[in-house]
C-alpha cells in the first residue's frame, strides 16, 4: 500500500515516471519486437505471432507428423502435442526460462501450450504434471521450468495439479549418450504415487528431444494405475 502511495506521490510530481509505472505494470511489450501489444493479457504482437512457424492447434505428432514421431520413443504415451520445432525463437526463450527464470517467456510458452490443450481432441485430463527433476539438479536451478509452464496451464475446471510423480535417479543429459545408454540412463529414474489409479495424466514438458525422459517418466505412470498419459511440450528438438 506504501508502495502505491509512494509511486502516487512522485507521480504527481513527474508525469513521464507516472506513465512509465502504467505501462510497466500495466501494459506489454512484445517479446520480439517490443512494439505495444494490443492486449495487456498478450506478450506476442499480431505481426510477430504470425511470423513463427507452428504446428496447427490441437494437432497430435502421433496421428498428424508420424515421420517426426517415429523417431521418438513413445510406446507407454497415447498423444503428443508440441507448439514448434525447436528453432528461433524458441531456442531463445527455453534457455531463458529454463536458466535465467525468465517468467515472461514462461508465461508465453504456457500460454500456448494451453490454446494446444484447449484444441485438442483428447479427453479428459484428469492430472497435470510438470516433467519432474532431480531434487539435486533443482537445488542447482532453483525451479523446475516444466512446473513454471503448469503455473499457466488451465487445461480444464476439472483436472488439477499432480505432484506425486518424482525423479529419483540423477542422470545424465541424454543427448551425451547413445541409444543403449539412454534407455539405461532412465531405469528406475522415476517414482510415483499410487493416486493416479485411474486417472487421465498430462505430462508437461518444455522440450522432446528422443522421447526416452518422457517415455520413462509416462511408464511409470502407467505402472502406478493411470488410464492414460498424454504429452504436451513447447518445442521438439530434432536428434541425430
Ligand atoms: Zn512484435
Amino acid at each position: 500500500m506504501y508502495a502505491f502511495y509512494d509511486a502516487y506521490f512522485i507521480a504527481s510530481k513527474n508525469k513521464d515516471f507516472f506513465l512509465q509505472f502504467i505501462n510497466k505494470y500495466f501494459n506489454n511489450d512484445c517479446l520480439l519486437c517490443d512494439s505495444r501489444t494490443e492486449h495487456n493479457a498478450k506478450l506476442l504482437c499480431d505481426l510477430c505471432m504470425s511470423d513463427l512457424d507452428l504446428y496447427p492447434l490441437g494437432s497430435d505428432l502421433l496421428y498428424s507428423y508420424s515421420s517426426i514421431s517415429s523417431h521418438i520413443i513413445h510406446d507407454a504415451i497415447t498423444g503428443i502435442a508440441v507448439v514448434s520445432n525447436y528453432q528461433w525463437p524458441f531456442e531463445q526463450w527455453i534457455p531463458q526460462m529454463k536458466f535465467h527464470n525468465h517468467i515472461n517467456s514462461a508465461k508465453l510458452m504456457g500460454q500456448m501450450l494451453n490454446e494446444h490443450l484447449a484444441n485438442s481432441l483428447w479427453p479428459t485430463i484428469d492430472l497435470i504434471t510438470p516433467m519432474p527433476i532431480h531434487s539435486q539438479r533443482l537445488l542447482q536451478r532453483g525451479y523446475n521450468q516444466a512446473e513454471l509452464l503448469c503455473k499457466f496451464i488451465n487445461y480444464s475446471s476439472h483436472s488439477t495439479l499432480f505432484h506425486g510423480l518424482t525423479r529419483t535417479k540423477y542422470t545424465q543429459p541424454q543427448t551425451e549418450l547413445n541409444k543403449i545408454e539412454r534407455k539405461q540412463n532412465m531405469k528406475q529414474a522415476f517414482a510415483c504415487e499410487n493416486t493416479v489409479q485411474g486417472k487421465t495424466v498430462l505430462l508437461v514438458d518444455d522440450v522432446i528431444t528422443t522421447g526416452h525422459t518422457a517415455n520413462a517418466a509416462a511408464q511409470e505412470l502407467l505402472n502406478s494405475g493411470a488410464t492414460a498419459v498424454y504429452l504436451v511440450a513447447v518445442a521438439i528438438r530434432k536428434y541425430n
